[in-house]
């Protein structure tokens, strides 16, 4: 028989707790309804008709464990502040992010070793997050770029906290852990490195117009967060200067 899998760290059980928790109080139930009447068939509005419906209400949820495999070491880096990726022994490509097994077909899905890389990198493309998932909402306008990771062959999507309209191709980036880590790629963003010049010919400032476009884009985001959460202008426009 194969040996169980033993927990060699526990940072799991204040969440397991509280999640049975709220399976004892009996959530997962059904908490009341409502009747709402509404329109019934298919084809065009004037072919249906009116039909009650009983809707339901019953909180759900769930607590998803998953296993990081073979990379586990790459998020667990992230929570101890380490940056990984995986070397091929045979064409010495670096990946970050990390790959088990090289894909250079002349490698021979060769499992790879085991490197850290430095905290620095340069933006390999990027795009300004206008609107997002509710998770990330309050985050915006952001930038998520592919930052390649000095030394990696391959590019990693990273955070990279700095004005939208200051963002470029090549930019230098320095990376940075964030504060409660959870062995999660947000773990991690990226900062400018200091001293560089936007070069006159990148995809905003080279094309008056896209940065005019951006610019007035990122005003009716402005204008969602306000009206939303209270966000004003300055507070993000603050974020990039810390
Ligand atoms: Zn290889």
């Amino acid at each position: 028989m194969a040996e169980q899998p033993r927990i060699i760290e526990d940072k799991a059980t204040p969440i397991k707790k509280e999640w049975e928790e709220y399976a004892r109080k009996g959530n997962w139930t059904v908490k009341g309804y409502e009747m709402v009447r509404a329109l019934s068939g298919g084809g065009l509005e004037e072919q249906c008709r009116e039909e009650d419906f009983m809707v339901v209400y019953r909180p759900h949820g769930v607590l998803y464990h998953h296993s990081y495999g073979l990379v586990s070491k790459f998020f667990k880096g992230l929570v101890d502040k380490r940056l990984y990726g995986t070397k091929c022994p045979k064409c010495q490509t670096v990946y970050c992010p990390p790959r088990v097994h090289c894909w250079n077909p002349d490698c021979k899905v060769a499992d790879t070793r085991w490197i850290e890389l430095p905290l620095r990198g340069k933006v390999h493309t990027f795009s300004v997050m206008l609107f997002s998932a509710d998770a990330f909402l309050e985050m915006l306008p952001f930038v998520l770029a592919y930052v390649q990771i000095d030394g990696a062959h391959t590019a990693i999507p990273i955070q990279v906290v700095t004005a939208p309209t200051n963002v470029f191709i090549g930019q230098k980036v320095n990376i940075k852990f964030r504060q409660k880590r959870t062995g999660d790629l947000m773990d991690i963003y990226a900062v400018p490195a200091k001293g560089q010049k936007i070069p006159a010919d990148s995809c905003l400032h080279g094309e008056k117009q896209n940065l005019r476009d951006l610019s007035r884009d990122l005003e009716g985001t402005y204008a969602f967060l306000d009206k939303r959460f209270g966000i004003k202008k300055q507070d993000v426009e603050r974020r990039w200067k810390a």
